[in-house]
């Protein structure tokens, strides 16, 4: 999706309280930028955007690469847009191409449940987390996922003295 097409849209959240994060591990806390409208200030990495000359965009409130990113979490349909272009909807495991694929997150996002704001791990929502699966694989995928956390209890790695 064009930038220019969706960033208007999000132009009712400024100046906005950034609200307590209700604790949905599938949508991720926004930054602080996010609800402070500086010209020429990325509302998703808090950095400065730039002209080409280096001088400051005052027009623009995304990095290009910001929006993508941001997209990618919190619009689905752009997730699978994104996907499908990586992966034009060949099956990551068996390799079949389907016209119902699925988008999964290889490191299962469900492991960031109960993971506090500050420890939130990113690389979970990253495009590099997600595969496209078939829908069988997918079903057996979540399957074995779920077997696996009904056994097994969570390990929480601590430094030994
Ligand atoms: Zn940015
Ligand atoms: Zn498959």
């Amino acid at each position: 999706m064009p930038l220019s097409r969706w960033s208007s849209r999000h132009k009712k959240t400024f100046g906005k309280k950034k609200e307590k994060w209700d604790g949905n591990f599938r949508l991720p806390p926004k930054p602080d930028s996010y609800y402070v409208e500086t010209k020429g200030s990325c509302r998703w990495c808090g950095n400065t955007i730039l002209n080409e000359d280096g001088t400051i965009n005052t027009r623009k409130t995304w990095h290009e690469d910001c929006a993508t990113e941001y997209l990618l979490i919190y619009h689905s349909g752009e997730q699978r847009a994104q996907l499908w272009n990586r992966d034009k909807g060949k099956c990551n495991h068996c390799g079949c191409e389907n016209r119902t694929w699925h988008a999964d997150h290889i490191k299962p996002l469900v492991e960031q449940k109960h993971v506090k704001e500050e420890d939130l791990d990113w690389s979970y929502y990253s495009l590099d987390n997600l595969q496209t699966l078939c829908k069988k694989c997918h079903r057996k995928k979540t399957n074995s996922e779920v077997k696996l956390r009904g056994k097994k209890k969570p390990v929480y790695k601590k430094w030994s003295k």
